[in-house]
């Protein structure tokens, strides 16, 4: 992390209440510098190489409290799992059926598209949304096997 990603990171645990902490440093890195939504045990692997001594157990209290203070998104996949992404501009999630993987789809919805979530909501206050878009990445495109 650079030293402005650093200071906005600690000062939104602050902001919620949560102390920074080396754990939830190493498992935020992780997260941001992929753009591979990886799932917790992933992510575990790759922190007990940086720390050790850190447990599946806690990789995954760290990611309630990233999700908690919005500083990372949990992304429900098509085959049960939850993977992670750290990354703060708005987009939506494309899970491929194929292989699996997650990528990210820059953008947000039309004004237009949106009033009407809105008001299909009716007294449901809406902060936030996002499109789960499933499909077949380049790779596993099936029009691509002919
Ligand atoms: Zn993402
Ligand atoms: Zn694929």
């Amino acid at each position: 992390m650079d030293s402005s990603t650093k200071n906005n990171f600690r000062r939104v645990l602050a902001k919620h209440g949560q102390r920074y902490t080396r754990q939830r440093d190493v498992v935020f890195s992780i997260v941001s510098k992929t753009a591979a939504h990886p799932t917790a045990e992933k992510i575990y692997l790759e922190a007990r190489s940086l720390l050790p001594s850190i447990s599946l157990a806690t990789v995954y209290k760290n990611l309630d409290t990233l999700v908690s203070c919005g500083l990372a998104k949990r992304v429900s996949h098509v085959d049960g799992s939850s993977r992670y992404c750290c990354r703060s501009d708005p987009h939506h999630h494309a899970t491929c059926l194929g292989c699996g993987s997650v990528s990210d789809i820059p953008g947000t919805l039309g004004a237009e598209e949106l009033s009407k979530v809105h008001t299909q909501a009716r007294d449901f206050t809406i902060t936030g949304y996002e499109l789960e878009l499933n499909g077949y990445c380049p790779k596993c495109n099936p029009s691509s096997f002919s």
